[in-house]
Order: C-alpha cells, then structure tokens, then sequence
C-alpha cells in the first residue's frame, strides 16, 4: 500500500478518489462546478488570497487553534497520553468556520451576491450566516424542520446574524432534506449564488476544496505535536459525519505510514436498520448528492432512515475520500452509540472543564476505549471539533434527568 503518495494525487481531474466521487449533478450545474474548480485552482495559486485567508483565520477566527494535553483524563483513563485539538474555541464554536471562510472569498472572487446554505446541527448555518455578515452578503440557510427544533438556539443565531432559515419539512426533515432544497435553490439562481457546502461531501470540487480548507487542522497539530513531544501521535481519533474535521486532521498524516487513524460515526441505538448513521456499518456503495460513495440504503437502493443523538452525524452519505481510505485500509472507521457518546459528554465535563459538542462525544467515547488498553509512552490525537453549548438543554434531558 503506497499510502505516501495518497496526499498530492487525489482526487483526479473528474474528481474521483479511486472508484469514489466525482459529480453527479443536473446539467444546468455542471458550469457552476467547471466555474468553481477553475476559479478555486486560480485562488490556491494566488498568494494574495492565501494571505486574506490566513489573516482570517488568525484575526477572525483565532486560530492557530492550541493542542492541550488532556492532563486529568489522560490519567483517568490510565493509558495513551492524550492530546485535544481545540477546533472549539475557534469563532462560532466549531471547525466549520475554516471552510466557511475559504468558499466565501471564492464566493467574492466569482463576483456572486447571494450565498445559500444547507445546515444540520446548525454550526455550519451559523458559520455561514457569519462569514455573510462579515462580508455583506444575502444568507439563506436551509434546515430540516426537526433539525430547527433540536438545534434552536442555532437558528436564533442564525436569525440575529442577518441570515434567513428556511425550514425543510419534506421527509426525515433533517439534513439530507436541507441538501436538497439547497441543491434546488442552486440549480434556479446559481447565476447570482454560490452554495457554500458544509461537508467533505457532494459533487467535485467540494471534497477537495472543503478538505483544503480544514487541513489547517492537521498541519497545525502536526507541527504542535512534533515540538512538544518530539515524536508523530500513534493514533489519530476524529468524529465522522460528512467527513470534514475528520479529513482536515487526517490529510497532513496521510503519508507518515507509523501513525494510524480511526475514524468514529453516529452508532445510535445500535445498528439496526433506521437506528444509526455508521454508513461503514453495513452500508453500500451508491450515489447521493452528487457523489458517488459509502451510504445506508435499502435493497432497492431507496436511502433509509437514520438516527443519532447530534444532527451534525445524523446523515446517510459520508464524503467519498472517506470511503476511498476505507478501501484502501489507511483509516479505520468505528462507531459510538448515543449512550457511549453522552457518557464521554459528561465525562469530558467534568474531567477536563471542557463541554464537547455532542458530535465530538463520538470520537471521545472511542479515545474511552481504547486509550486504557495503550501504554503510558503512546500518543493520542483527537480533534475537539467543536463545543457542546449548543447541545446542553438535549444533554440535560438524558443526564440529568434524575437531577432536578
Ligand atoms: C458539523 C459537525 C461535525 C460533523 O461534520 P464533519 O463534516 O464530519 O466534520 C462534527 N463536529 C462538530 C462540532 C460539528 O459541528
């Protein structure tokens, strides 16, 4: 396996990972995504654009972003010394914003006035509202109806943020319905409007371009690790919904073959049919949205239902690079459930100070497992994608119920 030369080559000119990807899209797309990858190929060889960016990202957003040495938990759990990503205390409390901010100054360059959103826990919605703020665009962020209810204090901020939500009550009413109305909004002003997509997913170039955009995550963490440990992690932990904290951690790693990965989906009850969104848990291969990957759909390829604690991983598809370094054994790919996930929740609480996004638990709950059964001189990685104020009053219900 010539895992060194994954990085420079992938995806290919049509987009592909392997058999993975490419663009799957309505016709009157197609000069949209020919538009966008020329102009996003212009703006990475442009080093005036890489330098609005990163002074963003630095005085906007606050990175760089530290690398904390969980100190308490690590000895807790008596194994792996573990290390946090802090992507939480990035502005607007989520990784999200990296991207965000990158495809609206692609947005700027292509001269488009109106910027177009779909959200699921609402972090990519406020991410998005934010940076149209910030540069006066028109926002509008699709979100599924059920989606609005759980994550309302999201679409608060949306709302204040001068964006408009529209909600999406077709089918689950969740995040693959909101991708829809998106990709049906884009399709009828897509002369005017650049969709800001809010994952790793979709059709070429958003897994590359939205990849791009968050591998600060990694190049960061792998230059913080080196000088203060003097040594590569042994493992990298990453919660995966469409893929995208996860991709932006793994992506610098790929070629280093010593340091593995493992990346954590939504377990939900268990995995049922309609309980869980681990899509590597008995899912096929198929196309949604626009890119051909890994998805949870019936015999007659109709997409089922899914379920999680935290909309953010509640979702059918995950983003095709994702499914590429599945096949090709590079990154494994593990699941927690509901209940492991807000174990790790208030764990991570009250062990460290730090409330963790719901999403992020995932991952946590796995660094739980297998860090005790990793020895003292052994390093773990884990990207703290974002943090839990949104998802307090849902925590509250399951964990403190018997408090009140
Ligand atoms: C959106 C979100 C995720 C899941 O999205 P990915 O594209 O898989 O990263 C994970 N964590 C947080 C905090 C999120 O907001």
């Amino acid at each position: 396996m010539s895992t060194a030369t994954i990085p420079e080559t992938l995806p290919d000119q049509s987009g592909h990972f392997g058999t993975f990807g490419g663009r799957f899209v309505p016709e009157t797309l197609v000069a949209a995504l020919d538009e966008l990858t020329a102009e996003y190929e212009a703006a990475k060889a442009d080093p005036e654009f890489r330098a609005k960016l990163d002074g963003l990202l630095s005085e906007f957003c606050g990175r760089e972003t530290p690398l904390y040495f969980a100190e308490r938990w690590t000895e807790k759990l008596g194994g792996a010394k573990i290390y946090l990503k802090r992507e939480d205390l990035l502005h607007t409390g989520a990784h999200k914003i990296n991207n965000a901010l990158g495809q609206i100054l692609l947005a700027k360059r292509l001269g488009k006035k109106r910027i177009i959103a779909e959200t699921g826990a609402g972090q990519h919605g406020v991410a998005t509202a934010t940076v149209a703020a910030r540069f006066g665009l028109e926002c509008i962020v699709y979100m599924g109806a059920i989606d609005m209810e759980r994550q309302h204090l999201n679409v608060v901020r949306m709302r204040l943020l001068g964006a408009e939500v529209r909600g999406v009550e077709a089918g689950q009413k969740t995040l693959k319905e909101a991708v829809n109305e998106a990709l049906r909004d884009w399709v009828t002003n897509v002369r005017t409007t650049h969709y800001i997509l809010g994952s790793a997913l979709g059709p070429h170039p958003y897994p590359m371009m939205v990849r791009d955009f968050h591998k600060v995550i990694g190049e960061e963490a792998r230059r913080q690790i080196l000088e203060r440990e003097e040594q590569l992690p042994d493992i990298l932990v990453a919660c995966v919904g469409g893929g995208s904290n996860a991709i932006g951690l793994f992506y610098p790693f790929l070629g280093d073959e010593d340091v593995k990965m493992v990346g954590v989906e939504a377990g939900g009850h268990g995995i049922r049919d309609g309980e869980h969104a681990a899509r590597f848990q008995g899912g096929k291969l198929g196309v949604l949205q626009g890119t051909k990957t890994w998805l949870l759909a019936d015999e007659d390829g109709q997409i089922e239902l899914t379920h999680s604690v935290s909309a953010g991983l509640d979702y059918a598809a995950v983003g095709p690079e994702h499914a590429f370094l599945q096949n090709e054994g590079r990154v494994d790919y593990t699941y927690a459930t509901d209940d492991e996930a807000l174990a790790a929740f208030r764990e991570m609480s009250e062990t460290e100070g730090i409330i963790p996004a719901l999403e992020t638990s995932h991952a946590l709950a796995h660094v739980q497992k297998i860090a005790p059964e990793m020895s003292k001189d052994e390093i773990i990685v884990v990207n703290l994608s974002g943090r839990g104020d949104k998802d307090v009053e849902q925590a509250a219900k399951y964990l403190l119920k018997d408090e009140e």
